[in-house]
This record gives structure tokens, C-alpha cells and sequence, in this order.
């Protein structure tokens, strides 16, 4: 049973890491109530941040003693409430945790701490010719360990793959307070259960990661952007299976539907694709300079034999930064449409995406409104946005009626509804629609033996049972 923040509680994590990095102040309370979500505000009681491992494990030894509720917080930037205190209690803010510690060139690595911004470690890497791959749209901003947590991915994941690929072993505190290290510095390993593999993803239910070490890959020496446009979706979408028949593995093959485009046009004041455009493909091919254009020149044909209507070509930097800016300003442009976003991520195989937004199309008429989605499709996986006025009352319960239907057709269609952002607490009502009871109960189990009490992060990724 949970207990409530007391004034002795406050005045002992005091005493476990100074004063001045221990926060009721109110101010501080509404900053770490709300994620990237920004939807539903829980304020928590007390605001730490702890300064390395010995404190985050004296932390989490006393909320675990006093059965107080422990959320870990990277960047907040979570797109599903993951960092969201719903209980109160501490959140955990590992700012302070933010030194890049290793760039090994010889064994291709990096270790680093949990509050490193994914862009710094990206240009850290990049000067001395390494490469992280793993590029959420929110690289800026967003923090190592929650890319860990969330198992992050982005446009290169379709060549090179999520996060979770690049983690070789991770440091972590249990809510116990016990400190474990899991996997290594090798890219090999079968000793025992993969921990490591475990944590990825776990959303800060099951441990506090404090340290990880990534493995790096040598940095592409050359790149090269097309665009595509077509008429319809259709098109496009069989132009994605058009490029890798043709032997072309693009590190990034990006698709933006009408709906999209129209508002980055009109958030932007400018056209950025001919008029009748219904969709766009952005692929990027990467690797030795001497490859490149005979792989550009392989997609150039595919998209054209699939129907494209215009292909363009970057040849240099601001070609090439202008053709993908349509991408880059798609989550402002989307917040002019509707105040209210149902933002999902959902994943398909990605031989059905034609059917994916065949689906979309459908939902989209039978609801009346506006669903711009764009996305991974070389991946299968597709953001799909339901934009409502949270003033209407009819319009949110025909997004939240898309919503169901979105999530058990996708399923339908052999896919699952979050590939990047995570359950958190705003996916769980969904949760049992792809998951059976019997797994649920071993998710469960697995929880309990990492968090006897159910301190760390209660109420995510799957409902608390009844008792608590
Ligand atoms: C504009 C925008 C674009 C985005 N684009 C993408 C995208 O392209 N791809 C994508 O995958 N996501 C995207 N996201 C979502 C978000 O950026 C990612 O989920 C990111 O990985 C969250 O990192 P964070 O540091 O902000 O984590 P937080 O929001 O702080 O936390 C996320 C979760 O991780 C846990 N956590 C954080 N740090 C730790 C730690 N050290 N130990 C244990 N648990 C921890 C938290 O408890 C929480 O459950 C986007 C978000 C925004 C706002």
C-alpha cells in the first residue's frame, strides 16, 4: 500500500543529497507534472535530483522503506505519459547525470550517462567519424536513458534498426537500492537471462538506468535525399515495395499523406509539393560515395515505375535540409489543426501499409475528421493523428471511437499499436487488446520481482491490480 509524502520523508532525502537538489516548490511540482504528452497534469510531492548512482540508489532504498511512489525522468519529452508522477510521491530528474564518459574508437562504443541528449552524443560521436544511429524526431531534446526506456527508434530505424540494437549493457539502480550492471562491452553475450534486453523498453517500471554503454557504427561517408511525389497513397505506398525489390536498403524511406502536407503548408505560409500531391516519399540512401548514385538512381526508378508524379534530388546540404523540412515541421504544423491530437504510433508489416491507410482513408469518412498521417513506412510503422476540438463533445467521442477501431484493426492486420512511444499510462486501456491474460500475469511477474512493493513508476504500462 502506498504511502504519502511526510515532512520527516522530505527532510531525510534531504540528507541523502543536498539540500538545495530537493524541491516542493510549486513551481517546480507543474514543470514535472506533464511529459511531451502535455495532456493530463499529476503533480508530484517532492522534485530530487540526484548527482550519480550512490544517490539514486540511497533515493530509491528510501522510497522503497517508506513505500513512497519513484518516477524516473529523463527529458520528459514521452509522448504517453511515461514520466507523469500519477501517484505524487518523487520524481526522480537525472539531469545531473549528463557527461558523455567514453568514445571508444577501437571497440566502436560509447558509455554514457542516462541524461546525455541523443544530438550531442550523435555530433560527439560524429566528430571523430563514429555514427549512433537511433534518431527520434525529438533527438534535440529528448535523453539516452529515456530513448533506453522508451526503446526510441525514428526515420533510420528502417536500415539501421531501434535503440535497443545499439545497447550492449546498462548500469541500473533497483527500486531496492541495489545497483546491478547487465551485458558488457562485447557484442556477444549469452551468460544468463538478457537483462539488458529486458530494460530496454521497460518504461521505468523496473529500474533506474544510470549508466549505458552503445555501440557505435563507422559513419557513412556519403548521402544522398529524393523526394517523390504521387496522386494517391496507394502509390506511394507501393513505391516503398518498388525500392527494396529493387536491392535498395535507404536509411531512411519517410511517408507524408495529403492531410499532413496540407497543414505543414499552411503552418509554413508556402507550398512545399506540386498541387495534387496526395502523398510524398523522402528516402535518404547512405554509404560509400561510390555506391550512392547508382542506389539514388535505383530508387529514382522504382518511385517513377510505381507512379510518381515528380522526383527531385538533393545534390547538397540545403537541397536537401529543404526537402525534408516539410517532415521536420509536421508536429508544430499538426497543433494548428485541432487542439486535441490522439497521437499513435501504430506498426504494421510493412507489406500491408497500402492497407493501413486504406484504413486510415475509411476512418477518416466514416468520423468527419481530419487524421494527417505520415511515418516510417519503410517499417510499417505510421503515425496516425485524430485531431478533435476538446471543446466538442461529439467530436472527442468519434476520436476516441476512431481510436478503438484504429488499434483492433491494426491488430487485425498482424500489427501492434505502439512500435516507438510506449504504453505509459495513456495506452493501457488498449493494452489488452494485443496482449492475453496470461501474458499480462508473467508482465506482471516479471515486475514484481524487480519491484517487490510496486514503488517504481506505478499505474504504467499495464492497470494496477485491484488491491492496490
Ligand atoms: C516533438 C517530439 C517528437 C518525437 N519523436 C519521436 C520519434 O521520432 N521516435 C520516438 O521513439 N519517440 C519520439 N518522441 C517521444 C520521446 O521523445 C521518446 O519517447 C524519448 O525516448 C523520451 O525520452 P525522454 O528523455 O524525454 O524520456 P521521459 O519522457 O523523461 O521518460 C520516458 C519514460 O522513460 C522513463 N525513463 C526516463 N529516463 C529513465 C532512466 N534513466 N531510467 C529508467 N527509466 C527512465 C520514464 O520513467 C518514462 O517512463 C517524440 C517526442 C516529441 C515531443
Amino acid at each position: 500500500m502506498r504511502q504519502p509524502v511526510t515532512e520527516a520523508f522530505v527532510e531525510a532525502l534531504r540528507r541523502l543529497v543536498a539540500p538545495d537538489r530537493v524541491t516542493t516548490g510549486a513551481e517546480a511540482l507543474d514543470t514535472y507534472s506533464v511529459d511531451g504528452l502535455a495532456r493530463e497534469g499529476h503533480r508530484p510531492d517532492v522534485v530530487v535530483w540526484p548527482d550519480g548512482v550512490d544517490e539514486v540508489a540511497a533515493v530509491a532504498r528510501l522510497c522503497d522503506q517508506h513505500l513512497v511512489p519513484l518516477v524516473p525522468r529523463g527529458a520528459g519529452t514521452g509522448y504517453t505519459g511515461g514520466a507523469v508522477p500519477l501517484f505524487g510521491g518523487v520524481v526522480l530528474a537525472l539531469e545531473r547525470l549528463n557527461r558523455i564518459l567514453e568514445i571508444d574508437r577501437s571497440n566502436l562504443l560509447a558509455v554514457v550517462e542516462p541524461n546525455v541528449i541523443n544530438g550531442d552524443l550523435q555530433q560527439a560521436v560524429e566528430r571523430v567519424g563514429l555514427f549512433y544511429p537511433p534518431d527520434p524526431a525529438s533527438l534535440a531534446k529528448s535523453a539516452l536513458g529515456g530513448n533506453v526506456a522508451e526503446n526510441a527508434g525514428g526515420p533510420r530505424a528502417f536500415k539501421y534498426g531501434t535503440t535497443k540494437r545499439y545497447v550492449l549493457g546498462l548500469e541500473a539502480v533497483l527500486p531496492t537500492g541495489d545497483v546491478i550492471t547487465t551485458g558488457g562491452r562485447t557484442v556477444k553475450n549469452v551468460v544468463g537471462y538478457d537483462l539488458t534486453s529486458l530494460l530496454v523498453g521497460s518504461e521505468g517500471t523496473l529500474a533506474i538506468i544510470t549508466k549505458i554503454v552503445l555501440r557505435l557504427l563507422p559513419k557513412p561517408l556519403a548521402t544522398a535525399t529524393l523526394r517523390a511525389t504521387f496522386a494517391s497513397v496507394s502509390a506511394a505506398a507501393e513505391a516503398v515495395s518498388a525500392v527494396i525489390d529493387r536491392g535498395v536498403e535507404p536509411a531512411t524511406l519517410e511517408l507524408v499523406d495529403r492531410d499532413s502536407l496540407d497543414a505543414a503548408q499552411a503552418y509554413l505560409g508556402e507550398r512545399l509539393a506540386p498541387a495534387g500531391t496526395e502523398a510524398l516519399l523522402l528516402i535518404d540512401v547512405d554509404g560509400f560515395a561510390s555506391s550512392i548514385d547508382e542506389q539514388a538512381s535505383r530508387v529514382d526508378d522504382a518511385c517513377r515505375a510505381a507512379g510518381a508524379v515528380e522526383v527531385l534530388r538533393a545534390l547538397d546540404a540545403e537541397t536537401r535540409e529543404a526537402l525534408w523540412r516539410v517532415r521536420r515541421e509536421l508536429s508544430p504544423a499538426l497543433r494548428t489543426i485541432a487542439p486535441l491530437k490522439l497521437n499513435h504510433d501504430v506498426v504494421v508489416p510493412k507489406g500491408r501499409v497500402p492497407e493501413l491507410f486504406d484504413l486510415i482513408h475509411d476512418l477518416r469518412q466514416r468520423s468527419g475528421l481530419r487524421i494527417p498521417s505520415f511515418g516510417h513506412a519503410g517499417d510499417g510503422n505510421i503515425h496516425v493523428n485524430v485531431m478533435a476540438d476538446p471543446a466538442d463533445a461529439d467530436q472527442v467521442r468519434r476520436a476516441h471511437e476512431v481510436e478503438q477501431a484504429l488499434f483492433r484493426r491494426v491488430i487485425a492486420l498482424g500489427g501492434v499499436i505502439s512500435g516507438e512511444h510506449g504504453i505509459g499510462f495513456t495506452k493501457i486501456p488498449f493494452v489488452g487488446l494485443q496482449l492475453s491474460p496470461i501474458e499480462i500475469a508473467l508482465m506482471r511477474r516479471i515486475k514484481q520481482a524487480f519491484d517487490p512493493r510496486g514503488i517504481l513508476n506505478p499505474g504504467k504500462m499495464f492497470p494496477e491490480r485491484p488491491a492496490h
